[in-house]
């Protein structure tokens, strides 16, 4: 059954809309218990997509009342929910990788009172900088040597009318007026912070691109600080581009203090089956035989 949802979301005081599409197979079970739920999942793995699996990445997020597993393998994303009821949902998708460097081309509007001129080179960088030592920190965690994503950003501005409704063939003609051509990034993020015109953002997740717009309160300072634009590369950078490497909003809330959009371990961000590489990086995740 083919279930297309458009959702909304609020998260961390942002609104986000994506549009879902979810291959469902509802075949009732009985629920698995916490002790059953590994074997519950590599069932699931091999009737769903004919994977064998031998040690599932999952959480179960509390709010949810769900449990929620994914394996990156060859190119794909197969994602399973297994509800209270021991109802499974099953999903392949063809996401960006999160691995590895990867080079965002920023594209700015340019809002005079912004004063963008300045800050593309100076608290954006900043901004940016933090995101990639979040990924440094994880990599600490796990006793990595080099971070699992790396960010190198290319930063433009262009003027306000010149994108008014961002799409595919618009950026990709501002990237190359620009002398950049698609090999030069990976992923374009248009950031249009129009203040007049609130709103969150979304991710376009065939083509690669994300949009961002001013998602602060209205009788919020319109001044564009350190901590602001820190929100904006997180919405940007864990939360858009988030949703490129595959996340939707129901894997699991990122909580006060956590490095990540979701728990590391659904963007592969661990080694499950401890052979020592960690899921995104290993020929054969999770054990897979
Ligand atoms: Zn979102």
């Amino acid at each position: 059954m083919l279930i297309l949802n458009l959702y909304r979301v609020k998260l961390l005081g942002i609104s986000f809309f994506i549009l879902l599409s979810a291959c469902v197979v509802n075949n009732s079970q009985n629920p698995p218990t916490p002790e059953e739920i590994d074997d519950f999942l590599i069932k699931a793995y091999k009737r769903e997509f004919n994977l064998n699996i031998t040690h599932p990445a999952f959480v179960y997020p509390s709010q949810n009342k769900r449990y929620t597993s994914t394996a990156y393998y060859e190119n794909e994303l197969y994602r399973i929910y297994v509800n209270d009821e021991g109802k499974t949902s099953s999903q392949i998708s063809t996401p960006f990788l999160p691995k590895g460097d990867i080079t965002v081309l920023t594209i700015f509007v340019n809002y005079a009172n912004l004063n963008l001129e300045d800050i593309k080179d100076t608290l954006w960088p900043e901004a940016q900088a933090s995101i990639n030592r979040d990924h440094e920190e994880w990599a600490d965690q796990l006793g990595l040597e080099a971070p699992i994503v790396k960010f190198e950003n290319i930063n433009l501005l262009i003027d306000e009318g010149r994108i008014t409704e961002p799409s595919t063939s618009n950026l990709r003609a501002v990237a190359s007026e620009n002398k950049y051509s698609s090999n030069d990034y990976d992923i374009i993020a248009f950031i249009d912070l129009n203040q007049n015109e609130p709103s969150g953002g979304f991710a376009v997740r065939k083509n690669n691109w994300v949009k961002m717009g001013w998602f602060y309160n209205i009788d919020e300072d319109k001044v564009l600080t350190a901590e602001k634009l820190r929100g904006i590369a997180y919405g940007v950078y864990h939360h858009e581009i988030g949703h490129l490497f595959g996340w939707d909003h129901e894997w699991s809330d990122a909580k006060e203090g956590d490095l990540f959009i979701t728990h590391p371990k659904l963007f592969g961000w661990e080694d499950i089956n401890n052979n020592g590489i960690i899921e995104i990086f290993d020929d054969s995740p999770y054990g897979i035989r």
